[in-house]
């Protein structure tokens, strides 16, 4: 993960995303993360160096989260690639280093309403990995 200029989360599961997340927190490495299910998706950019920016879970800090799955749920194939799409600018913007204007923020994108919504994500200072938080581990959620 320290060579790595920037990590692209492409796996499909909550405890890759969580492994890869602390990862590029101890490395200090750009993370880029997207997901996809049904008509949603989300995309959010996530730069360790900078002392204002969240991580992975601070958007999402109980390990234990259980998450439905494409195999079960289904996801309509063009919002992989519209999500995808935005991913790859999204890592473009952070290896340009063009200021990373995705960072401290989530983009939603709704494929039924055909609609964006960027909302903030501020870093949370009592988050798991990044924080002051204690890491509730895999069997403490729901
Ligand atoms: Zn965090």
């Amino acid at each position: 993960m320290a060579e790595a200029d920037v990590v692209v989360d492409c796996t499909d599961n909550f405890p890759s995303r969580f492994t890869l997340n602390r990862a590029c927190l101890s490395a200090s490495t750009p993370f880029v993360s997207a997901a996809a299910i049904r008509w949603q998706g989300h995309v959010a950019t996530f730069l360790p160096d900078r002392a204002d920016s969240p991580c992975f879970q601070c958007l999402y800090p109980d390990e234990g989260v259980t998450a439905a799955t494409c195999a079960a749920e289904g996801i309509m194939a063009p919002v992989v690639g519209v999500i995808g799409s935005m991913q790859a600018l999204a890592t473009i913007d952070v290896l340009l280093g063009k200021g990373a204007a995705l960072c401290g923020k989530v983009m939603l994108f709704d494929g039924l309403a055909m609609e964006w919504q960027t909302i903030a994500l501020p870093r949370n200072p009592q988050c798991p990995a990044c924080g002051a938080g204690t890491a509730p581990g895999p069997s403490a959620g729901a």
